[in-house]
């Protein structure tokens, strides 16, 4: 069964995109079929994965706006293992004009649906905002992995989310769940990092992933060398906290 998974959260810089590459290579390294929609006109999850989104010219933006074919626009070698449904800033235009269009919250959900079940793991990295592309890529998860940066206002901008998260699955996406929160650039000797985690399990309990992912120099590294942290050092803390994560999707799925 085809798992797809939108990787949201409205705070910016919280780990998202980080979240969305390491994990899907870790699965694809699993020996999952994994395919990343990047859904963010900052076009990150593209360059981390080594495809450079200043020479692209079909992404996401064609297949929402004028309907291409997503086989067209799949890009089956990255340096994550898995594939990749790229985005540049085109997107920002295509947000708006997106606007225009009848049933708009469901053009990613009926663009992927000839081709999900061919994957395990679908994962959508989605802006910090919750704008319509946010939405699309709620309307076509089954559910929603939330990184969280265990800072002070964290856990207010959370509450907003897991609104929107069951407004929508009221409105449009029945199906739609929470799929965990992560604790992401955990710092363990940060008094305020584990008050909020504590704060967190309280509230969310089984909610939370048991793997935290560490503050690591190393994952912010690796996409500057457009690779997912284990294939830039597979023996970090935080290649090894993601590959740990993966196995928990695995088994909880
Ligand atoms: P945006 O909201 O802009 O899309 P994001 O939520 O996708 O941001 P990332 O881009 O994944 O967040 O991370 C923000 C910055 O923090 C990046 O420079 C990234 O390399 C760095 N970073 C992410 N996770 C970690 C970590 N665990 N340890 C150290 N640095 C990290
Ligand atoms: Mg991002």
């Amino acid at each position: 069964m085809t798992k797809i998974i939108a990787i949201a959260n409205q705070k910016g810089g919280v780990g998202k995109t980080t979240t969305c590459v390491n994990i899907a290579a870790s699965l694809a390294a699993m020996k999952k079929k994994v395919l990343v929609v990047d859904s963010d006109p900052q076009g990150n999850a593209t360059m981390a994965s080594g495809i450079n989104k200043f020479e692209l010219r079909k992404t996401i933006c064609q297949i929402l706006i004028d309907g291409l074919d997503v086989r067209d626009t799949i890009i089956e070698k990255t340096n994550g293992a898995f594939h990749l449904i790229p985005a540049n800033e085109d997107l920002t235009a295509a947000e708006v004009k997106l606007l225009e269009y009848f049933s708009r919250e469901f053009r990613l959900k009926e663009a992927l649906s000839p081709i999900a079940s061919f994957y395990d793991f679908v994962f959508i990295d989605c802006p910090p905002s919750l704008n319509l592309l946010t939405v699309n890529a709620m309307c076509a998860a089954d559910s929603v992995l939330v990184p969280l940066q265990c800072e002070y206002f964290a856990l207010e901008g959370l509450t907003l989310l897991l609104d929107t998260v069951s407004q929508l699955a009221e409105a449009v996406n029945p199906k739609l769940k929470i799929e965990g929160i992560l604790r992401t650039m955990y710092d363990s000797r940060n008094r305020l990092s584990s008050d909020v985690s504590d704060e967190l399990q309280k509230n969310f309990g089984d909610l939370v992933y048991k793997t935290i992912i560490p503050r690591n120099v190393r994952l912010a590294e690796a996409p500057s060398f457009g690779k997912p942290a284990m294939y830039y050092d597979k023996s970090s803390v935080g290649s090894k906290a993601y590959l740990a994560l993966a196995g928990e999707i695995i088994s909880g799925s």
